[in-house]
């Protein structure tokens, strides 16, 4: 991508009213758009960045068997009303719209009542279980804070797995999957390292929900962390002492901290298959519930968090495995046609090679365009100007560390399909 051509510029303010640290850098580096208090559009760098953090949760989640679905974000009344939660005293999230010829809709803010109704029509026997069906959907949730930027906000994607299973001991098998595939989605992310296991209620089907609360200052939530183990218990459950008869922690060394739930997973039991009738014929003829689990990620959240905790004061610093481009190329050639013109060369080789680059071909000052790639933060400068061509080396910035380094062109060339 060449950044001339690039519709979004960075800014040096963020609006006056954005709070957030996470919103603040975004909006600046031009990832995404405040439409909104709580409502975010992403733009193309920021689109991209969503998209790998999607795919790595894609990844994940089809490893351990889960099927892809794209349920409806319009949602039918009468399918929650069967669970109660079409009540807004229930669930106070809700955004209900009207339609024209009578009739309320809701816009959906999970998705376990109609995906459960849905597979009333596909689990009938014991033979159909176990199954793992997800998507990546938006949730409206009319939240009242609104101020941690794309990490609460009112419209957001979720990537909601729900589990159908023949009985308990099937479904404690998965969830341990889920658990594992989640501590991966978040190593991957690079944020492994802070983000916890947390012990969290499970409400009334299950002792224990389990929450990945990742450790940052601007985090809403507050966890005890076992270092010994890596596991956390949160709030809710801190007083009960059977947290720690069942996991073993030892609750004088607990250690207290801020955090971020970037996930949560959950045994929801026959909590929904109950009231919407979703049960299978077992190998004894007898008619049973299904038994579920639940299994979410917000991906804008996951974004916002490693904004949080990976920037500097320059901006952001993405992984790899996330950043929407790999390298920033940044041309000093400044009406300099021979340097414009191994930069333009050099722009094609690295992405024939197979790399992510940013082209930054703009017609602007040096000290500008490196504020603009500390701020955009993609992992590797490289810098194309006379002494470097003229040296046969030029400056590979790492951002993450500040690094400099310099490399041939053909070292870069290799360096990029590596
Ligand atoms: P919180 O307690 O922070 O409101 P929640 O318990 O309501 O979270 P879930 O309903 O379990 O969250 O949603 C699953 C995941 O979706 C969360 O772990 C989080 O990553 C993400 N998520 C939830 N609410 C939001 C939101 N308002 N904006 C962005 N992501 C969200
Ligand atoms: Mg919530």
């Amino acid at each position: 991508m060449r950044q001339s051509a690039l519709f979004t510029k960075t800014r040096r303010e963020a609006p006056a009213d954005e709070v957030a640290k996470n919103a603040q850098l975004l909006i600046r580096a031009g990832f995404v758009h405040k439409e909104m208090a709580g409502v975010y559009a992403y733009l193309p760098l920021g689109l991209q960045t969503l998209e790998n953090i999607t795919n790595i949760i894609r990844e994940e989640m089809n490893a351990i068997g889960g099927q892809e679905v794209f349920l409806t974000a319009l949602q039918d009344p009468s399918v929650w009303q069967k669970t109660g939660r079409w009540n807004d005293e229930v669930v106070d999230v809700w955004f209900k719209t009207k339609l024209k010829n009578g009739g309320e809709l809701g816009l959906g803010n999970t998705h376990e009542e109609p995906l459960t109704a849905l597979m009333t029509e596909q689990i009938s026997s014991y033979k159909d279980l176990p199954r793992y069906v997800y998507q990546f959907q938006t949730k409206f949730r009319n939240e009242t804070r609104a101020k941690s930027g794309i990490m609460r906000s009112r419209e957001f994607i979720m990537k909601d797995l729900y589990s159908f299973s023949k009985d308990e001991a099937e479904h404690n098998l998965f969830y341990e999957k889920a658990a594992a595939a989640y501590a991966r989605i978040f190593a991957r992310a690079g944020i492994g390292e802070t983000t916890h296991k947390t012990f969290a209620s499970g409400g009334s089907f299950s002792k224990y929900s389990h929450e990945f609360q990742t450790v940052c200052d601007a985090g809403e939530d507050v966890i005890y962390i076992d270092d010994a183990t890596g596991l956390a218990i949160n709030k809710e459950v801190y007083d009960d002492e059977e947290v720690y008869k069942t996991t073993g922690i030892n609750k004088a060394t607990l250690r207290e901290a801020k955090a971020i739930e970037v996930g949560n997973i959950f045994t929801l039991s026959t909590k929904f298959s109950d009231p919407l009738g979703l049960t299978y014929t077992d190998a004894e003829g007898k008619r049973t519930p299904v038994f579920m689990g639940s299994y979410g990620i917000g991906p804008g959240r996951l974004m916002g968090t490693i904004v949080e905790l990976l920037s500097d004061e320059k901006g952001m610093v993405w992984p790899e495995a996330v950043a929407p481009m790999r390298f920033h190329l940044v041309s000093l050639a400044q009406g300099d046609a021979t340097v414009q013109q191994y930069a333009d060369d050099l722009y094609d080789a690295l992405t024939k090679a197979g790399a992510s680059v940013l082209y930054d071909d703009r017609d602007a000052r040096a000290g500008e365009k490196f504020a603009d790639s500390d701020l955009i933060g993609l992992p590797w400068r490289i810098v194309v100007g006379k002494k470097g061509i003229e040296a046969g080396a030029l400056e590979v910035v790492e951002r993450k560390t500040g690094t400099v380094t310099t490399k041939t062109r053909a070292e870069l060339i290799a360096f990029a399909q590596a």
